[in-house]
């Protein structure tokens, strides 16, 4: 799907064309110079508008005037008169990955990138994209440790850890700990903790492909600490415990915490691993069965193992916390080159760890009364109806706690021209309704979103009128 045709179909047809004050009345009814944008629309897309800012008006109208005569020349397609109006001002997007607002209230959303960056995190990155001193010592001219800074930051914010290291996510931390600590020894997995996360993705699967074999022990719902400590022997590499976020075993239920494990494991001499999966390095109130990088340490933990854009709120990465030794046996391993983090992910990570809040943690701890007050005021302006929705942490894609709150309940119908309108905003459909809860929409686009539904309204008005041409 061409992104460039949807967006310029959006400009023309939701809005009643008129007839081109230069065109001579068409003697047929489908003369196609009758879509032809208006200048007045064209001048009002976003994308013309912000070139506005930097060229002069006089510049940008006969951009505008030049393209829409191609069309009536009947060298280009009315349709296309918007890119052919973008090409000019050279605002051509330079992806094809388009911005979204994500109005879903799943914070951490996979199909959507995950999270998005702070504001710092995205200025590292703009600073960090042309040559950079990621391994340089301006100071000396020496070569320099690789992400210093990131370590550096990661290691203020979680004093428990002795050292870290960041890969490019946190699969290839997986892989690269189990690799390096067990090799094709045993890694000690609770069968309760033998997972698939998202796209089918297994982890006991990742940890074999490089060569390791998987010792399960205990049941699905109960593992105690014998089961552990009777499969610790000589063919043992390391003991992981996995956070199984995706899913939850009720019931009777048993499992070992990390500050049992710690003691035969060291007495055994194997290290612990603890794959965390979210990338809290601290607890969090909001999130009090939720596991974190400092507690996972302070009970013994020799590794613990996170993503850099789940809770952490940054970039894709997967993040190594614990003790010295087992980060430098990582490091010195061959296939850590295989998964280094890029220098635009270690900028984004030091930023988002040094800098204010990210938009994850702000999504999370979304004040409920501003939240309901955002809400209620989005509905009045829309005509929609507040409704109680409770947001997701997601990112492990499923049995979550709830995140009550609100959304705005608008018509169904509306849930695909507010994909494919300018602005992408990805709503939920249930019940009948499209929701758009607010808790993953940065307040100050509040203005942008009803802008977008009332642009989707108007393509649905559009289409459903009967056919004028
Ligand atoms: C998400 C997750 C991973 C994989 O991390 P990525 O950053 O997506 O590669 C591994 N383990 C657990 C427990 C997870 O939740």
């Amino acid at each position: 799907m061409p992104p460039r045709e949807r967006r310029t179909a959006a400009v023309g047809p939701n809005e009643e064309v008129p007839v081109p004050e230069s065109v001579e009345r068409p003697e047929a009814v489908e003369d196609p110079r009758r879509r032809i944008p208006r200048t007045d629309l064209l001048l009002a897309h976003p994308q013309v508008a912000r070139a506005s800012a930097t060229m002069s008006d006089l510049v940008v109208r006969d951009i505008v005037r030049a393209a829409q005569a191609r069309a009536r020349a009947g060298e280009i397609a009315p349709e296309q008169v918007l890119d052919d109006v973008r090409a000019a001002i050279g605002d051509r997007p330079s992806s094809s990955l388009r911005p979204v607002l994500n109005a879903t209230g799943v914070i951490v959303h996979t199909n959507l990138g995950r999270a998005p960056l702070s504001a710092a995190a995205r200025e590292a990155v703009l600073d960090a994209a042309g040559y950079t001193d990621v391994e340089f010592d301006l100071a000396t001219g020496a070569r320099a440790r690789r992400g210093a800074g990131a370590r550096a930051a990661l290691l203020a914010a979680c004093p428990e850890a002795e050292d870290a290291l960041v890969v490019n996510n946190g699969a290839a931390a997986l892989v690269l700990a189990t690799t390096a600590l067990a090799g094709t020894a045993d890694v000690v997995i609770s069968r309760g903790e033998l997972i698939e996360i998202g796209a089918g993705f297994r982890l006991p699967d990742l940890i074999a492909s490089a060569g390791a074999r998987i010792h399960e022990v205990g049941t699905t719902n109960r593992t105690h600490l014998a089961d552990y400590t009777e499969a610790l022997g000589e063919r043992t590499g390391c003991v992981l415990r996995i956070h199984t976020s995706n899913y939850r075993i009720i019931g009777f239920t048993s499992e070992v915490g990390i500050a049992e494990l710690a003691e035969p494991c060291r007495a055994a001499g194997v290290p612990l691993l603890a794959d965390l999966g979210s990338g809290l390095l601290a607890p969090d109130v909001h999130l009090p069965e939720e596991p974190d990088a400092a507690s996972a340490l302070r009970d013994g933990a020799d590794l613990v193992i996170a993503s850099g854009d789940k809770l952490l709120g940054g970039p894709q990465a997967g993040i190594l916390l614990g003790r010295a030794d087992v980060i430098a046996r990582l490091a010195r391993h061959p296939l850590a080159r295989a998964v280094r983090a890029d220098k635009l992910a270690l900028a984004a990570l030091e930023a988002t760890l040094t800098g204010t809040a990210p938009p994850v943690i702000d999504s999370l701890h979304a004040d409920p009364d501003q939240l309901h007050q955002r809400t209620a005021r989005v509905a009045e302006r829309l005509g929609g109806r507040l409704i109680p929705h409770d947001g997701r942490v997601g990112g492990g894609g499923g049995a979550e706690v709830p995140l009550p709150g609100w959304a705005v309940a608008l018509e169904a119908e509306l849930a695909a021209p507010l994909r494919t309108g300018d602005l992408a905003v990805v709503a939920t459909v249930r019940d009948g309704d499209c929701l758009l809860d607010l808790r993953t929409v940065p307040p100050e686009q509040d203005d942008r979103l009803v802008a977008a539904v009332d642009s989707a309204r108007a393509v649905l008005a559009a289409a459903g009128e009967p056919d004028r041409r």
